[in-house]
């Protein structure tokens, strides 16, 4: 069976309970949940029965072992997971307004998984990994760029594939070297994964069929474009696909695209066809976006099954 593997934050998340809600006046906030993009990633990856891993660390903590026991319990390897004592486990405080917009507290920077580096990173951890995937959330610090860097590096060399999920804000394209670690992360990515307006990011070219050529010729094999309540389209070197997405009731749009990744990835892995593959990633995040809490939302194949046919049966997913 292939191994999936991710390297990258762990954190719990908090939320405010009422839409609007402001962090500059007290109110009541509900949490903490298991969280992280790289965690969601990999918690989803194991919900489908398929071997996973992270390399991550937490401090010693409740909120460290609160994000360890869940992975576990799920079925993730946490063997890779290092519990700091000096350290505090990183946390994000979220909001919504009135609009379905998110704004974030984050403590990361200074958390314990800032503390990964690529002394982290080696041939015998990575023995067994088929399949390593990337987050650019992760990319914030220095020493996480140098242990995915290596990560990617050693997957490859021994055969794997990787995926990426570009997961960044604009602005952090400023730093150079964040610059330099994407351009050389994309080189090497088999799976590329993003959010509608991140396809032009990496690339010269603003239109999008320019930039699906750029990219295929960059070597990626398959480019997934997620693009939330629309669904997603797919593109490889011979065809394009449309997949809509489900009909369901957002409560918390945190964690969709986490879970679209590991589901694409895992079908794929599991040799599905693309089709297939496609539509139970939908079915992931719209299962993701129909819970409170960013990891509460992952499921099982026959979880998933059961909200394609509830779909189909309101007769939505038969556009899928
Ligand atoms: P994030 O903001 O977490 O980075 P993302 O942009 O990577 O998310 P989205 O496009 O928001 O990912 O969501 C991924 C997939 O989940 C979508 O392609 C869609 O299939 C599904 N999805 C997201 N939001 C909804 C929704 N409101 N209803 C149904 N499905 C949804
Ligand atoms: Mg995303």
């Amino acid at each position: 069976m292939a191994k999936i593997m991710t390297l990258g934050e762990i954190l719990v998340e908090i939320m405010a309970t009422e839409p609007g809600q402001s962090f500059r006046a007290p109110g009541r906030l509900v949490g903490p949940f298991p969280s992280g993009a790289p965690a969601i990633f990999i918690d989803q990856v194991a919900r489908l029965g398929q071997a996973a891993s992270i390399i991550s660390s937490v401090g010693d903590d409740d909120f460290g072992w609160l994000n360890i026991e869940r992975l576990r319990q799920d079925g993730v390897d946490t063997g890779a997971v290092m519990v700091l004592k000096d350290a505090v486990t990183g946390s994000a405080f979220v909001t919504y307004n009135a609009t379905g917009e998110r704004h974030f507290v984050f403590n990361i920077t200074n958390s314990a998984s800032a503390q990964l580096s690529a002394s982290h990173v080696s041939e015998r951890l990575l023995k067994d990994c088929t399949h390593f995937h990337v987050m650019g959330s992760s990319l914030f610090s220095p020493g996480i760029r140098e242990a995915i860097g290596k990560a990617v590096e050693i997957v490859k060399h021994q055969g794997g594939s990787v995926s990426f999920d570009p997961n960044i804000r604009k602005e952090i394209l400023r730093t150079p070297e964040i610059r330099e670690t994407l351009a050389s992360i994309l080189k090497h990515t088999d799976i590329f994964l993003p959010s509608g307006p991140e396809l032009t990011l990496l690339v010269k070219s603003s239109a999008e069929q320019a930039a699906i050529e750029e990219l295929l010729a960059l070597g990626i094999q398959e480019i997934v474009v997620k693009r939330g309540r629309q669904g997603c389209e797919y593109y490889d070197a011979r065809q394009r696909l449309v997949m809509p997405a489900l009909a369901v009731d957002e409560i918390d749009p945190t964690g969709a695209g986490d879970c679209f990744d590991a589901t694409y990835v895992t079908c794929r892995k599991r040799h599905m066809p693309v089709e297939q593959s496609l539509r139970y990633a939908c079915a992931s995040g719209a299962l993701a976006v129909t819970r409170m809490g960013p990891m509460e939302g992952t499921g099982s194949f026959t979880e998933l099954d059961a909200l394609l046919a509830q779909c189909a049966s309101s007769g939505e997913a038969g556009r899928a």
